[in-house]
This record gives C-alpha cells, sequence and structure tokens, in this order.
C-alpha cells in the first residue's frame, strides 16, 4: 500500500458514551491505519481508553484541530469491518442531538445495537457489551386474583404491565421499579419475555430488482382519516413496488404487541423479505441485521422506534404508524421524538420519502399540514367513507348493561373503559361533577381497605371518604368504570359470552381498555362502546383535551355497525366533532385554544428538572440565576421554579422550570454542568410531552 494516506498518524473526534456533550481526540497510529485499510474513518466503531477505562465509541470527524497533541491517547483497535452509520446518518444524529441538547456519543451509542456498545472488564481481561441486554416483557396472566401473593412493589409493577400489555426493561427502570422486583415476577411465573425467533438466524441476499428508474414522489406525507386495515392495504401495495426496484423500506410501530401482528400479515406476503428489528429478538441476530441491511438491499423492517435508525441500503421509505402515540417520545436519554429524528434523516438523505400514519393526526401533524410543512398523502381533509352510526349518550351508573342488553345477540360487541381494575369516582349528579383532587383538579379515585378513602392518582394525596357533595350537599354517586366492575356485571347476565381482550378465548363480547396505540392488534366488532372516556379531561396537562379526542375517534375506525360513546362532557368539541365525523373541527379549535394560551405548536417549551437528595428550591433558583448572569442571558421567558408534581422519586427531591421559545440551547450545556458539579443531575426535555 503505497498511498499517502495510510502513511500519517491521523486524529479522529470519537462520541463515547458519557454523559458529555463533547467529542474526544484519539490518534490513529499509521501502522494501526495501514492494517485497517480502509480511508473511510467516520461512523467506524473504535476501542479507546478513557480516563481509567476502556470504551467503544463511533468516529464522528477527523480532527481538525491537533496542535496540542501531548495528552492525546491512542485507538486500540476497529472491532467491525465496516462503519456502524453512514456519515449522512452521523451528520443527521449530531443535528438531531443539538435540537434535543443530548450528549452525541450517548444519542449515537444509543441507537446502535446493544450488542456493539462495550467496555473493558480489567476483571476478565477483555471487552465485554456494557449493561444489560434490553428486552420486552409482557404479563402472562390477564388479572391478579386473591392467590397470587406479592409485595406492594412487585403488584404496582404487576398491576401497570397488565394495563400497558407490554413494557421494556429500559422503560420499567424509568418508572423507577428495580430489577429484583423484575425477577421476582418472573420466578413466580406471572411475566414473560417478548421473543420472535427467526428461522435458522439471519441470511439476507441480495433481492434482485429491476431497478426502475421512475421517479418517486419524494416528500414527507400525513396519512389519516383511513381505518388501520384500509392503511395497511395501502402500505402492502407500496411496499410491493419497492421490493420489485429491490428498495428498502421501514415500518415502525408503538409496541411490540403491534409489530408481531403486522409482521405476521406481511410475511405471509413477502416472506423471508420481511425482517423484525425491536428490543425483543436475541441480540446476535440483532447486529447480523444492523450490518446485512447495511449491504443488502430489497427488505421490509418492521419494528419499534429502534428501527428508524437501521441505516439500510437503499432505503426508500420510512413509515411511522400511529404517530400521535406517545411512545415516540421516549423518557429517557436521547429523548428524540421519532417523527423529528426521522424528518432529519430524511433531510440528510437522497430518495427517502417519509408517512405518518394514524387514523386521526396528531395536533402538531395536523398544524404542519396546514403550514405546507408536510403533505397529505391522500386527498383526504376528513373522515369519508365511514359509515358506523355514532350514539353519544349521558353516562349513568350501569348504562353499559342497558346499552348491551338492546343489541342483537347475534353481534359481536367491544366495552371499552379507559382504568383497569374496579376504579370509580364520586360524582354529584347536580353539579355533575366529580370530586377533584384539590391540588390537581383529577378525579379521586375510591380505595378501598379497612375503610373507604379516596386518593389523587396524579400527585397520591389521600382524602377522607365522602358521603354528601361539599358544595351543594347532595348525595353523592360512586361511578364505577373499571374493566374488571364491568367484566363482573356483564357476567352475571351473559355468563359464557364475555372474556377479556388480551385473552385468546373466543366470546362474544369482549371487555378491554382503551384500544390507543393498538389499532392494529384489534379486531373489528359490531358494537362498540366507549366507556367514560371523560377521564382524559382531567389530565393536569395541555394535552388533556388531544388525548380525550384520540380516545373518542379511535374506536370509531373499530366498530363496524354502531359506536355508543357514554360520557358526562358537554359542549366539548372533540364530542362535536365525533358526532359530526369531522376531526377537522376538533383541531381548529383545539388550535386556537392553544394559540391563545401560548401552548405548542405555537411556542416551544424546554422543561428542566433537577434532581438531589433533599434539593430545596432556593438552591436551584440560585444555580439558575447565577447562570443567567453568567451567559448574560436577558430577554427570558420561563415559568419557575417551582417543585415537580411528583415532587419525590426514589428519595430525590425534584425542581423544575419551564423556558419559554428559548433559542440559546448551547448555553444549557453550562447550566448542565454546573449543575453537575453541585451533585444536581439535570434532565433537559426540550418539547416535552407532557409538563407537568
Ligand atoms: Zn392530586
Ligand atoms: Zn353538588
Amino acid at each position: 500500500m503505497s498511498d499517502e494516506f495510510f502513511e500519517k498518524d491521523i486524529y479522529v473526534e470519537v462520541a463515547l458514551p458519557v454523559a458529555q456533550f463533547m467529542t474526544f481526540t484519539y490518534r490513529i497510529p499509521s501502522s494501526l491505519l495501514r492494517s485497517v485499510g480502509d480511508k473511510k474513518l467516520i461512523g467506524r466503531r473504535v476501542l479507546v481508553p478513557f480516563k481509567k477505562k476502556g470504551f467503544s465509541g463511533i468516529i464522528t470527524d477527523i480532527s481538525q484541530n491537533t496542535e496540542d497533541i501531548r495528552n492525546i491517547r491512542d485507538v486500540i483497535d476497529f472491532p467491525d469491518k465496516k462503519p456502524v452509520f453512514p456519515e449522512n446518518y452521523i451528520k443527521a444524529i449530531k443535528n438531531i442531538s443539538d435540537y434535543y441538547i443530548s450528549p452525541i456519543g450517548i444519542s449515537l451509542n444509543n441507537l446502535i445495537p446493544e450488542g456493539l456498545r462495550w467496555e473493558y472488564s480489567r476483571e476478565k481481561k477483555r471487552w465485554i457489551t456494557k449493561g444489560e441486554i434490553n428486552y420486552v416483557i409482557t404479563p402472562d396472566i390477564t388479572r391478579i386474583d386473591s392467590s397470587i401473593k406479592l409485595t406492594k412493589r412487585s403488584r404496582e409493577l404487576l398491576e401497570i404491565l397488565i394495563e400497558k400489555g407490554e413494557l421494556s426493561l429500559d422503560q420499567i427502570r424509568e418508572l423507577g421499579f428495580s430489577k429484583k422486583t423484575v425477577d421476582t415476577l418472573f420466578e413466580k411465573g406471572l411475566i414473560k419475555k417478548i421473543n420472535i425467533h427467526l428461522r435458522e438466524g439471519i441470511r439476507l441476499r441480495q433481492e434482485k430488482g429491476s431497478f426502475s428508474t421512475e421517479k418517486r414522489r419524494k416528500g414527507v406525507y400525513v396519512y389519516s382519516f383511513d381505518d388501520p386495515d384500509t392503511r395497511l392495504k395501502k402500505y402492502i401495495s407500496i411496499f410491493s413496488k419497492l421490493l420489485k426496484e429491490g428498495k428498502t423500506g421501514i415500518i415502525i410501530f408503538p409496541n411490540v404487541a403491534s409489530v408481531k401482528k403486522v409482521y405476521r400479515d406481511l410475511n405471509e406476503k413477502f416472506g423471508e423479505r420481511v425482517i423484525p428489528y425491536f428490543d425483543g429478538i436475541p441480540e446476535k441476530d440483532k447486529t447480523d441485521i444492523w450490518f446485512s441491511l447495511m449491504e443488502s438491499s430489497g427488505f421490509i423492517i418492521v419494528g419499534t422506534y429502534s428501527s428508524a435508525f437501521v441505516p439500510a441500503k437503499d432505503l426508500s421509505l420510512i413509515i411511522i404508524e400511529e404517530e400521535q402515540s406517545d411512545s415516540y417520545k421516549p423518557l429517557r436519554t436521547p429523548r428524540f421524538d421519532l417523527r423529528r429524528a426521522v424528518y432529519e434523516i430524511y433531510r440528510h438523505s437522497e430518495g427517502i420519502s417519509v408517512i405518518y400514519g394514524s387514523s386521526v393526526p396528531s395536533v402538531e401533524s395536523y398544524y404542519s399540514l396546514g403550514k405546507g410543512l408536510l403533505k397529505n398523502l391522500e386527498k383526504k381533509e376528513d373522515i369519508t367513507g365511514i359509515n358506523t352510526e355514532i350514539l353519544i349518550k349521558k353516562y349513568e351508573k350501569g348504562m353499559y348493561i342497558t346499552e348491551l342488553k338492546k343489541i342483537p345477540e347475534d353481534k359481536t360487541v367491544l366495552i371499552l373503559s379507559n382504568r383497569k381494575g374496579y376504579a370509580s369516582f364520586l360524582y354529584c349528579e347536580r353539579c355533575e361533577e366529580e370530586v377533584l383532587c384539590e391540588r390537581c383538579d383529577y378525579p379521586l379515585k375510591i380505595h378501598k381497605e379497612d375503610t373507604k378513602y379516596t386518593k389523587c392518582e396524579v400527585c397520591g394525596k389521600k382524602y377522607q371518604y365522602l358521603d354528601r357533595c361539599l358544595r351543594c350537599d347532595l348525595e353523592l354517586k360512586e361511578i364505577g368504570t373499571g374493566t374488571e366492575k364491568i367484566y363482573e356485571d356483564i357476567k352475571k347476565i351473559f355468563p359464557d359470552q364475555v372474556s377479556f381482550i388480551d385473552e385468546e378465548r373466543k366470546t362474544r363480547i369482549k371487555v378491554g381498555t382503551t384500544v390507543m396505540d393498538k389499532e392494529f392488534v384489534y379486531d373489528r366488532y359490531d358494537f362498540v362502546i366507549n366507556v367514560y372516556p371523560d377521564i382524559f379531561l382531567f389530565m393536569p396537562d395541555f394535552k388533556g383535551d388531544e388525548v380525550f379526542f384520540k380516545s373518542l375517534f379511535q374506536p370509531l375506525f373499530l366498530s363496524k355497525e354502531r359506536y355508543i360513546v357514554l360520557t358526562n362532557a358537554k359542549e366539548n368539541p372533540a364530542l362535536l366533532s365525533l358526532s359530526e365525523k369531522k376531526p377537522s373541527l376538533f383541531y381548529e379549535s383545539e388550535l386556537e385554544n392553544r394559540k391563545i394560551s401560548g401552548l405548542p405548536p405555537f411556542r416551544r417549551f424546554i422543561l428542566l428538572t433537577f434532581e438531589k437528595k433533599g434539593l430545596s428550591i432556593e438552591s436551584v433558583k440560585s444555580i439558575f440565576e447565577k447562570w443567567l448572569k453568567d451567559e448574560k442571558i436577558r430577554n427570558i421567558d420561563y415559568e419557575g421554579v417551582f417543585y415537580a408534581y411528583r415532587s419525590k422519586i426514589r428519595d430525590r427531591n425534584r425542581v423544575q422550570i419551564i423556558l419559554k421559545d428559548f433559542k440559546e440551547k448551547e448555553k444549557l450545556k453550562r447550566l448542565y454542568e454546573k449543575s453537575s458539579e453541585k451533585g444536581i443531575k439535570l434532565i433537559i426535555d426540550v418539547d416535552p410531552k407532557q409538563i407537568v
């Protein structure tokens, strides 16, 4: 090799999995460079020493500033034959990290398969996988009966798992549960790992495509107001064309249950061309898939969040389904909103189109459509062609039974409630209002232990049970909406005809919680009854009305003949738009409200959460004010300093500040470092999904 390139040492910038915003300079000695024999260095994974440890990192740049080379250490090795990311992905992820003020090293390293995140073990004297491999857990039971003995913590986790259907180990940790709690549930056989085993590993072969030169309409599209079946048919027809051209496409869902369902459908149609990619597949397969897809094309990848970052060769389409889902803005670093991240990949690539799919789009997507930032895939402004009859009725105790009795006995029925268990609330019929938490304005849930009491699910405050309304003295009623209660009630009348939605048993009547994010999982029913979705209206957050709207509309797409809503909400724009089958009515009024109140998408928020044991408002105030002075920040609009709604998590006090339309993000990195020096963990959440 006589090439001059390989004769000199080269200095590179390496992104390491440490909580710092910078990259680190390392030298690649010419001898190592020659043994690698490749000029393409950006995107390569390297093994490097860091302080007294060793990590794998990713090269983001060739260093320009190499004047001070005294303390620069050498790259130890290149563990792969190829880069893990092409250069355009490195650029895109850098941009996204800047937007979300996320340390670049943590971002990049969290987006590659876990099996490629290494650290050096001095004990074992070799490189090992860093941290624990993530996996997805699902409950192995549908409800907790009295024979199951559990600690308070384990029971709490199991209840959440049953409610959500699935959680990854990472998400469980986020919620503050320990690995030990998870292990206890495993030992008792109450939960299991979700797994897809691929036939005899992965061997991807390049598809021989016709490579037509036909120009596809490139762009970012919104695809809404069609039911999930119609949308999937549309995607299948797009994928057929794509595969004929030898191109690759990615379709992403908010949960593994949807991935498994759609994987089966696509697999039937396209066979081995369909590749699953999510936390539940074996780590070895994940790494194999990652590198193989960079080499060969002609595949459809079906996955969750992480599949969006697979840098597949000849990638020409990324679909994010149920784009309105909260799961696309995770609570852990990097806190990238997937829709924005994919948009950034689109901007840095050639020939990729993006589709945000949903029955009803998020308010943000609708707003972007209006602004011309996104395009409509179909020329559909509102729902058309859905003939389901809609009935909106006032909710009264036990009304689902009255309605159920009216339905002919040869019809299938889905009854939805937004609460598991026996959740019930106190309601005054004269004031037409629930008894609310005085702090959160959230309906108090009734609990029964030795005596009855009520408790706020948001802040945890307990209250005495009330018999009479404090305002008008009328006797209060308990309104029960939990699925468990509904199930028991129905069983008394139709003993053999009812089961829970996640039970395999085939019955005419099914009881389930909200269908949100699970549209592709559920079957369609002749009748759907939505019991008391009002609970979402009380969410102490600006997105409450939007969530209520979604919870009203999504079941419509699952009902064939009639859709009945039992509610106490009045003159609500979401209800009006449902009865008219015109979602646009809601969007227009919601956008108007948000504009007046100065809320997103009209204003941008950054939520700062400071965490430390014994942390006071005063100390955060002094750090914040010193930062404002040091950075010469004068025109700043913010709310705070105040204790967070959940003011204490695992012994740590939490103090928050909300910045509004703050543009000088670079300066926030210094606030992060200043807090760090004082032992305070600062969580910076750009465009938070909620602000409580
Ligand atoms: Zn409360
Ligand atoms: Zn009253």
